[in-house]
Protein backbone atom coordinates (compact mmCIF):
# COMPACT_ATOMS: atom_id res chain seq x y z
CA UNK A 1 0.00 0.00 0.00
CA UNK A 2 1.47 3.33 -1.17
CA UNK A 3 2.50 5.73 1.88
CA UNK A 4 0.03 8.21 0.58
CA UNK A 5 -2.92 5.70 0.62
CA UNK A 6 -1.99 4.56 4.18
CA UNK A 7 -1.90 8.66 5.44
CA UNK A 8 -5.47 9.49 3.45
CA UNK A 9 -7.33 6.31 4.88
CA UNK A 10 -5.33 6.96 8.38
CA UNK A 11 -6.96 10.34 8.46
CA UNK A 12 -10.72 9.31 7.03
CA UNK A 13 -10.83 8.11 11.18
CA UNK A 14 -10.16 11.89 11.91
CA UNK A 15 -12.79 13.82 13.77
CA UNK A 16 -10.63 17.25 13.97
CA UNK A 17 -9.89 17.27 10.23
CA UNK A 18 -13.53 16.22 9.02
CA UNK A 19 -14.36 18.95 11.02
CA UNK A 20 -11.71 21.13 9.14
CA UNK A 21 -12.42 19.90 5.50
CA UNK A 22 -16.40 20.76 6.09
CA UNK A 23 -15.79 24.42 7.41
CA UNK A 24 -13.86 25.33 3.97
CA UNK A 25 -15.82 26.44 0.78
CA UNK A 26 -12.62 24.92 -1.34
CA UNK A 27 -12.98 21.50 -0.30
CA UNK A 28 -16.63 21.41 -0.20
CA UNK A 29 -15.89 22.24 -4.12
CA UNK A 30 -13.43 20.10 -4.75
CA UNK A 31 -15.81 17.24 -2.81
CA UNK A 32 -18.65 17.79 -5.34
CA UNK A 33 -16.84 16.43 -8.24
CA UNK A 34 -17.78 13.09 -6.65
CA UNK A 35 -21.52 14.13 -4.63
CA UNK A 36 -24.21 16.11 -6.96
CA UNK A 37 -25.04 17.32 -3.71
CA UNK A 38 -26.15 16.88 -0.26
CA UNK A 39 -29.51 16.55 -0.16
CA UNK A 40 -31.65 13.56 -1.25
CA UNK A 41 -33.45 15.77 -3.79
CA UNK A 42 -29.74 16.45 -5.34
CA UNK A 43 -28.90 12.95 -5.65
CA UNK A 44 -32.76 11.64 -7.23
CA UNK A 45 -31.95 15.09 -9.50
CA UNK A 46 -28.81 13.26 -10.61
CA UNK A 47 -30.48 9.61 -11.13
CA UNK A 48 -32.86 11.02 -13.13
CA UNK A 49 -30.25 12.73 -15.37
CA UNK A 50 -28.44 9.78 -15.77
CA UNK A 51 -32.07 7.34 -15.96
CA UNK A 52 -31.78 9.66 -19.81
CA UNK A 53 -28.64 8.32 -20.92
CA UNK A 54 -29.52 4.87 -20.38
CA UNK A 55 -27.61 4.65 -17.13
CA UNK A 56 -29.45 2.82 -13.87
CA UNK A 57 -28.79 4.25 -10.32
CA UNK A 58 -27.73 3.53 -6.77
CA UNK A 59 -28.16 5.57 -3.54
CA UNK A 60 -26.91 6.25 -0.64
CA UNK A 61 -26.65 8.44 2.23
CA UNK A 62 -23.16 8.78 3.46
CA UNK A 63 -22.81 8.01 7.13
CA UNK A 64 -21.29 5.22 9.43
CA UNK A 65 -20.43 3.88 12.93
CA UNK A 66 -23.98 5.42 14.19
CA UNK A 67 -23.86 4.71 17.69
CA UNK A 68 -27.20 5.58 18.84
CA UNK A 69 -30.46 3.37 18.44
CA UNK A 70 -32.25 6.92 17.98
CA UNK A 71 -29.72 8.30 15.23
CA UNK A 72 -30.14 4.99 13.34
CA UNK A 73 -34.16 5.12 13.68
CA UNK A 74 -34.16 8.08 11.61
CA UNK A 75 -31.33 6.65 8.84
CA UNK A 76 -34.03 3.69 8.78
CA UNK A 77 -36.66 5.86 8.26
CA UNK A 78 -35.03 8.29 5.87
CA UNK A 79 -34.46 5.81 3.49
CA UNK A 80 -38.08 4.28 3.86
CA UNK A 81 -38.89 8.15 2.22
CA UNK A 82 -36.10 7.65 -0.10
CA UNK A 83 -38.01 4.52 -1.26
CA UNK A 84 -40.97 6.43 -1.84
CA UNK A 85 -39.68 9.21 -3.36
CA UNK A 86 -37.75 6.86 -6.21
CA UNK A 87 -41.25 5.00 -6.66
CA UNK A 88 -42.63 8.32 -7.22
CA UNK A 89 -40.25 9.72 -10.01
CA UNK A 90 -40.18 6.27 -11.65
CA UNK A 91 -36.16 6.46 -11.10
CA UNK A 92 -34.76 2.97 -11.69
CA UNK A 93 -33.02 3.55 -8.47
CA UNK A 94 -31.70 1.08 -6.11
CA UNK A 95 -30.49 1.91 -2.14
CA UNK A 96 -27.12 0.79 -0.91
CA UNK A 97 -26.92 1.08 2.63
CA UNK A 98 -24.03 0.77 5.34
CA UNK A 99 -24.91 -1.65 8.61
CA UNK A 100 -23.02 0.41 10.84
CA UNK A 101 -24.68 3.78 9.43
CA UNK A 102 -28.54 1.72 10.33
CA UNK A 103 -26.90 1.10 14.54
CA UNK A 104 -25.22 -2.04 13.60
CA UNK A 105 -22.81 -1.24 17.02
CA UNK A 106 -25.92 0.06 18.74
CA UNK A 107 -27.71 -3.44 18.82
CA UNK A 108 -27.42 -6.12 16.02
CA UNK A 109 -31.08 -7.05 16.09
CA UNK A 110 -32.40 -3.80 15.67
CA UNK A 111 -30.25 -3.35 12.70
CA UNK A 112 -31.54 -6.75 11.43
CA UNK A 113 -34.77 -5.97 11.73
CA UNK A 114 -34.23 -2.43 10.19
CA UNK A 115 -33.11 -3.66 7.08
CA UNK A 116 -35.75 -6.19 6.64
CA UNK A 117 -38.10 -3.12 6.65
CA UNK A 118 -36.17 -1.41 4.07
CA UNK A 119 -35.77 -4.59 2.02
CA UNK A 120 -39.58 -4.92 2.64
CA UNK A 121 -40.67 -1.24 1.48
CA UNK A 122 -37.92 -1.91 -1.12
CA UNK A 123 -40.14 -4.79 -2.73
CA UNK A 124 -43.59 -3.07 -2.75
CA UNK A 125 -42.20 0.14 -4.53
CA UNK A 126 -40.52 -2.17 -7.02
CA UNK A 127 -36.66 -1.31 -5.79
CA UNK A 128 -33.79 -3.35 -4.30
CA UNK A 129 -31.60 -3.01 -1.52
CA UNK A 130 -27.78 -3.07 -1.48
CA UNK A 131 -25.82 -3.74 1.83
CA UNK A 132 -21.99 -2.42 1.58
CA UNK A 133 -19.50 -3.74 2.84
CA UNK A 134 -17.16 -2.38 5.53
CA UNK A 135 -13.88 -3.03 7.92
CA UNK A 136 -12.91 -7.12 7.74
CA UNK A 137 -14.04 -7.18 11.71
CA UNK A 138 -17.99 -5.84 10.20
CA UNK A 139 -17.49 -9.17 8.05
CA UNK A 140 -19.43 -11.57 10.15
CA UNK A 141 -22.05 -9.58 11.37
CA UNK A 142 -22.71 -8.26 7.56
CA UNK A 143 -22.63 -11.41 5.78
CA UNK A 144 -25.12 -13.24 9.08
CA UNK A 145 -27.59 -10.65 8.54
CA UNK A 146 -27.62 -10.41 4.94
CA UNK A 147 -28.32 -14.06 5.12
CA UNK A 148 -31.04 -13.77 6.98
CA UNK A 149 -32.50 -10.58 5.30
CA UNK A 150 -32.02 -12.92 1.76
CA UNK A 151 -34.06 -16.06 3.22
CA UNK A 152 -37.38 -13.47 2.47
CA UNK A 153 -36.33 -11.35 0.19
CA UNK A 154 -34.62 -11.86 -3.39
CA UNK A 155 -34.61 -7.87 -3.56
CA UNK A 156 -31.32 -7.38 -1.34
CA UNK A 157 -27.61 -7.99 -2.40
CA UNK A 158 -24.53 -7.54 -0.77
CA UNK A 159 -21.18 -6.22 -1.53
CA UNK A 160 -17.72 -8.81 -0.89
CA UNK A 161 -14.18 -7.11 -1.25
CA UNK A 162 -11.70 -8.97 -3.43
CA UNK A 163 -8.74 -8.07 -1.13
CA UNK A 164 -9.99 -9.89 1.37
CA UNK A 165 -8.26 -13.58 1.86
CA UNK A 166 -11.73 -14.90 3.29
CA UNK A 167 -13.84 -13.69 0.41
CA UNK A 168 -13.43 -16.53 -1.97
CA UNK A 169 -15.01 -18.74 0.91
CA UNK A 170 -17.47 -16.40 1.84
CA UNK A 171 -18.59 -16.37 -2.22
CA UNK A 172 -18.59 -20.82 -1.86
CA UNK A 173 -20.61 -20.31 1.25
CA UNK A 174 -23.33 -17.94 0.03
CA UNK A 175 -23.72 -19.59 -3.30
CA UNK A 176 -26.34 -21.72 -2.47
CA UNK A 177 -28.88 -18.63 -1.86
CA UNK A 178 -28.14 -17.57 -5.25
CA UNK A 179 -27.32 -14.32 -3.94
CA UNK A 180 -27.14 -11.05 -6.13
CA UNK A 181 -23.30 -10.35 -5.00
CA UNK A 182 -21.36 -6.67 -6.01
CA UNK A 183 -17.98 -7.58 -5.90
CA UNK A 184 -15.80 -4.89 -5.24
CA UNK A 185 -12.05 -4.79 -4.59
CA UNK A 186 -11.87 -2.72 -1.45
CA UNK A 187 -11.56 0.17 0.67
CA UNK A 188 -10.16 0.20 3.71
CA UNK A 189 -6.90 -0.03 5.40
CA UNK A 190 -6.85 -3.60 6.50
CA UNK A 191 -4.06 -5.53 8.05
CA UNK A 192 -1.81 -8.04 5.88
CA UNK A 193 -3.30 -11.18 7.72
CA UNK A 194 -6.74 -10.15 6.65
CA UNK A 195 -5.87 -8.82 3.17
CA UNK A 196 -3.82 -8.29 -0.15
CA UNK A 197 -2.13 -5.31 -0.27
CA UNK A 198 -0.90 -5.44 -3.63
CA UNK A 199 -2.72 -4.27 -6.59
CA UNK A 200 -1.55 -6.77 -8.74
CA UNK A 201 -2.52 -9.46 -6.40
CA UNK A 202 -6.10 -7.84 -5.28
CA UNK A 203 -6.50 -7.40 -9.28
CA UNK A 204 -5.63 -11.49 -9.80
CA UNK A 205 -8.37 -12.21 -6.91
CA UNK A 206 -10.90 -9.57 -8.73
CA UNK A 207 -10.78 -11.68 -11.81
CA UNK A 208 -10.46 -15.18 -10.60
CA UNK A 209 -13.72 -14.34 -8.24
CA UNK A 210 -15.62 -12.45 -11.11
CA UNK A 211 -14.90 -15.29 -13.29
CA UNK A 212 -16.51 -17.55 -10.51
CA UNK A 213 -19.38 -15.28 -9.96
CA UNK A 214 -20.35 -15.07 -13.76
CA UNK A 215 -19.72 -18.88 -14.08
CA UNK A 216 -22.53 -19.35 -11.72
CA UNK A 217 -24.77 -17.04 -13.38
CA UNK A 218 -24.05 -19.16 -16.44
CA UNK A 219 -26.11 -21.77 -14.28
CA UNK A 220 -28.93 -19.44 -13.06
CA UNK A 221 -27.20 -18.76 -9.82
CA UNK A 222 -27.26 -15.10 -8.52
CA UNK A 223 -26.61 -11.99 -10.25
CA UNK A 224 -22.82 -11.03 -9.90
CA UNK A 225 -21.81 -6.67 -9.98
CA UNK A 226 -18.55 -5.55 -10.79
CA UNK A 227 -18.22 -2.65 -8.80
CA UNK A 228 -15.15 -1.35 -10.55
CA UNK A 229 -13.69 1.76 -12.73
CA UNK A 230 -11.04 -1.24 -13.77
CA UNK A 231 -11.68 -1.02 -17.24
CA UNK A 232 -9.38 -4.24 -17.88
CA UNK A 233 -11.11 -5.95 -15.53
CA UNK A 234 -14.06 -5.30 -16.87
CA UNK A 235 -12.95 -6.09 -20.49
CA UNK A 236 -11.78 -9.91 -19.17
CA UNK A 237 -14.93 -10.77 -17.10
CA UNK A 238 -17.07 -9.81 -20.09
CA UNK A 239 -15.04 -11.80 -22.35
CA UNK A 240 -15.31 -14.31 -19.86
CA UNK A 241 -19.40 -14.33 -20.09
CA UNK A 242 -19.38 -14.26 -23.58
CA UNK A 243 -17.43 -17.52 -23.34
CA UNK A 244 -19.87 -18.52 -20.93
CA UNK A 245 -22.50 -17.43 -23.29
CA UNK A 246 -24.23 -14.98 -20.76
CA UNK A 247 -26.39 -13.18 -21.85
CA UNK A 248 -24.94 -8.89 -21.40
CA UNK A 249 -27.74 -7.80 -19.33
CA UNK A 250 -27.61 -10.99 -17.09
CA UNK A 251 -24.80 -9.09 -14.74
CA UNK A 252 -23.93 -5.50 -13.80
CA UNK A 253 -21.13 -3.14 -13.90
CA UNK A 254 -21.29 -0.08 -11.24
CA UNK A 255 -19.38 3.02 -10.84
CA UNK A 256 -19.29 6.05 -8.66
CA UNK A 257 -20.24 8.88 -9.60
CA UNK A 258 -18.38 11.54 -10.94
CA UNK A 259 -15.39 8.89 -12.06
CA UNK A 260 -15.11 7.47 -15.34
CA UNK A 261 -18.43 9.36 -16.50
CA UNK A 262 -17.49 8.93 -20.41
CA UNK A 263 -16.62 4.75 -19.75
CA UNK A 264 -19.90 4.09 -18.12
CA UNK A 265 -21.56 6.23 -20.94
CA UNK A 266 -19.85 3.99 -23.42
CA UNK A 267 -20.59 0.53 -21.85
CA UNK A 268 -24.24 1.47 -21.37
CA UNK A 269 -24.34 2.50 -24.85
CA UNK A 270 -22.74 -1.13 -26.11
CA UNK A 271 -25.63 -2.76 -24.50
CA UNK A 272 -23.79 -3.20 -20.86
CA UNK A 273 -26.26 -2.55 -17.61
CA UNK A 274 -24.50 -0.04 -16.13
CA UNK A 275 -25.35 1.80 -12.86
CA UNK A 276 -23.77 4.91 -11.14
CA UNK A 277 -23.74 5.10 -7.03
CA UNK A 278 -24.91 8.23 -6.00
CA UNK A 279 -23.72 9.73 -2.39
CA UNK A 280 -25.54 12.48 -0.54
CA UNK A 281 -25.73 13.76 2.33
CA UNK A 282 -23.36 16.14 5.14
CA UNK A 283 -21.18 13.04 6.41
CA UNK A 284 -18.93 12.74 3.78
CA UNK A 285 -15.41 13.38 5.08
CA UNK A 286 -14.46 9.38 5.67
CA UNK A 287 -16.26 8.62 2.52
CA UNK A 288 -14.14 11.45 0.66
CA UNK A 289 -10.98 10.32 1.96
CA UNK A 290 -11.51 6.86 0.75
CA UNK A 291 -11.84 8.28 -2.70
CA UNK A 292 -8.60 10.23 -2.58
CA UNK A 293 -6.99 7.10 -0.99
CA UNK A 294 -8.27 5.07 -4.49
CA UNK A 295 -6.83 8.08 -6.60
CA UNK A 296 -3.68 10.29 -4.58
CA UNK A 297 -3.98 12.47 -7.92
CA UNK A 298 -7.15 13.43 -6.66
CA UNK A 299 -5.25 15.43 -4.35
CA UNK A 300 -4.60 17.86 -7.20
CA UNK A 301 -8.17 18.74 -7.43
CA UNK A 302 -8.67 20.11 -4.37
CA UNK A 303 -5.44 22.03 -4.47
CA UNK A 304 -6.59 23.47 -7.94
CA UNK A 305 -9.48 23.94 -5.87
CA UNK A 306 -8.35 26.17 -3.00
CA UNK A 307 -6.45 27.98 -5.15
CA UNK A 308 -9.36 28.86 -7.99
C1 LIG B 1 -20.40 0.82 -7.03
C2 LIG B 1 -19.32 0.71 -6.03
C3 LIG B 1 -19.61 0.29 -4.74
C4 LIG B 1 -18.59 0.17 -3.79
N1 LIG B 1 -18.88 -0.30 -2.54
C5 LIG B 1 -17.88 -0.60 -1.69
C6 LIG B 1 -18.13 -1.22 -0.44
O1 LIG B 1 -19.29 -1.49 -0.07
N2 LIG B 1 -17.06 -1.53 0.35
C7 LIG B 1 -15.77 -1.24 -0.02
O2 LIG B 1 -14.84 -1.58 0.72
N3 LIG B 1 -15.51 -0.60 -1.18
C8 LIG B 1 -16.52 -0.27 -2.02
N4 LIG B 1 -16.24 0.35 -3.20
C9 LIG B 1 -14.88 0.89 -3.45
C10 LIG B 1 -13.94 -0.16 -4.02
O3 LIG B 1 -13.59 -1.09 -3.03
C11 LIG B 1 -12.64 0.50 -4.56
O4 LIG B 1 -11.98 1.13 -3.51
C12 LIG B 1 -12.88 1.51 -5.67
O5 LIG B 1 -13.86 1.09 -6.55
C13 LIG B 1 -11.58 1.77 -6.48
O6 LIG B 1 -11.17 0.58 -7.08
P1 LIG B 1 -11.41 0.21 -8.63
O7 LIG B 1 -12.06 -1.14 -8.66
O8 LIG B 1 -12.16 1.27 -9.31
O9 LIG B 1 -9.97 -0.03 -9.21
P2 LIG B 1 -8.65 0.87 -9.19
O10 LIG B 1 -7.56 -0.04 -9.65
O11 LIG B 1 -8.47 1.57 -7.88
O12 LIG B 1 -8.97 1.95 -10.29
C14 LIG B 1 -9.12 1.65 -11.66
C15 LIG B 1 -9.11 2.97 -12.41
O13 LIG B 1 -10.30 3.69 -12.06
C16 LIG B 1 -10.05 5.05 -11.80
N5 LIG B 1 -10.40 5.39 -10.41
C17 LIG B 1 -10.61 4.54 -9.38
N6 LIG B 1 -10.92 5.20 -8.26
C18 LIG B 1 -10.91 6.50 -8.59
C19 LIG B 1 -11.15 7.70 -7.85
N7 LIG B 1 -11.49 7.69 -6.55
N8 LIG B 1 -11.04 8.89 -8.50
C20 LIG B 1 -10.72 8.93 -9.82
N9 LIG B 1 -10.47 7.83 -10.55
C21 LIG B 1 -10.57 6.64 -9.96
C22 LIG B 1 -8.56 5.26 -12.07
O14 LIG B 1 -8.40 5.74 -13.40
C23 LIG B 1 -7.95 3.90 -11.97
O15 LIG B 1 -6.84 3.75 -12.78
C24 LIG B 1 -17.23 0.49 -4.16
C25 LIG B 1 -16.95 0.90 -5.45
C26 LIG B 1 -17.96 1.00 -6.39
C27 LIG B 1 -17.59 1.43 -7.79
Amino acid sequence: MSLARTILLGASRSAWLAKQFRSHEFTRRAVKSFLPGEELGAALDAAAALAAQDLGSVITNLGERVTTRGEAAAVREHYLGALDAIQARSLPTQLSVKLTHLGLEAGREACASDVAKLAAHAAATGSFVWIDMEESHYVDATIGIFREIRASYANVGLCLQAYLHRTAMDIETLLPLQPSIRLVKGAYREPAARALARRHDIDAAYLSLGRRLLDQAARGHGVPVFGTHDVRLIEALRMHANGRRLAPRTYEVHMLYGIATATQRSLAAGGMRVRTLISYGTNWFPWYMRRLAERPANLWLVAQNAFR
